[in-house]
């Protein structure tokens, strides 16, 4: 399919996703624009190739393991892989007023979806001679930030299904990384920052970074040299404690 280093950016129809694969493209990279639906993906990889990149959409239900294969199949080359679709889930739901079926559903996203989409791309990434996968995860899965009294993150209602399923992420990121280490694979997670998307838009106060900002750490994580971090997860800051 093609011969250049080739990054696949799932959820990259809009939002930090679109920002990513923009990124990625002008760094010269062939990418992929996965999309659930094919219409929001063929419209939004004709809008950066009209900027000069090199993006393809692909069909991809990170919930949908026939897509994920069919996607898999068309694939010669992959390098980078950025696990970015996400839905948020509820808002204002404790623990213990959750319903199981909506946790399910928030995790069958977050978390069921990128081992799937991981696994079904790992033969090709393993092909490759620097891959890179980064996880879009959140500040709000990091449970130092929970139980660090003077975090604000301790403040804030508690709520049973996106900060559980960014943990759960956080930690299938680790164990990724121990597995992939000795492939060379170097797989970290990334906490964009509150940015206004369609995620946020209902949120009660004001969100002022924009998501090409929050994509801008994801991108740094994409493109790490062959001395960069694996198993870490990283903020425009730096580290973000677990
Ligand atoms: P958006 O809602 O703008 O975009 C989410 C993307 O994920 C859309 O392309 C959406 O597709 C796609 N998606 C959702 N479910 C699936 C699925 N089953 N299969 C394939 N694609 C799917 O959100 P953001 O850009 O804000 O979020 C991107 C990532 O960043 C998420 O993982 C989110 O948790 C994370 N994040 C966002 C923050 C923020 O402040 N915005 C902060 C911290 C983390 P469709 O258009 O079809 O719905």
């Amino acid at each position: 399919m093609t011969d250049k280093t080739t990054a696949l950016v799932t959820g990259a129809n809009k939002g930090i996703g679109y920002e990513v694969a923009a990124g990625l493209a002008r760094t010269g990279m062939t990418v992929l624009l996965a999309s659930r639906d094919r219409a929001r993906g063929q419209e939004a990889a004709a809008r950066l190739r009209a900027e000069g990149g090199d993006v393809r959409p692909v069909v991809l239900d990170v919930t949908d393991p026939a897509t994920i294969d069919a996607a898999a199949a068309t694939l010669t080359r992959l390098d980078v892989l950025v696990n970015n679709a996400g839905i948020a889930g509820p808002m204002g739901d404790p623990p213990s007023a959750m319903s199981p079926r909506t946790l399910r559903e928030v995790f069958e996203t977050n978390v069921v979806g990128v081992l799937m989409v991981t696994n079904a791309m790992l033969p090709l990434l393993r092909r490759s001679p620097a891959a890179r996968i980064v996880n879009v995860s959140s500040g709000v899965g990091s449970l130092a930030h929970h139980t660090d009294p003077g975090h604000y993150m301790s403040a804030l209602p508690p709520s049973a299904t996106y900060p559980v399923s960014k943990t759960a992420l956080n930690s299938l990121t680790v164990q990724y990384a121990k597995e992939l280490r000795e492939d060379g694979i170097l797989v970290n997670a990334a906490a964009p920052g509150a940015c206004a998307t369609d995620l946020t838009k209902d949120l009660p106060f004001q969100v002022t970074r924009t998501a090409a900002d929050g994509a801008a750490v994801i991108i740094r994580l994409a493109t790490l040299g062959p001395d960069g971090p694996t198993g870490g997860f990283y903020d425009d800051a730096g580290i973000v404690p677990w």
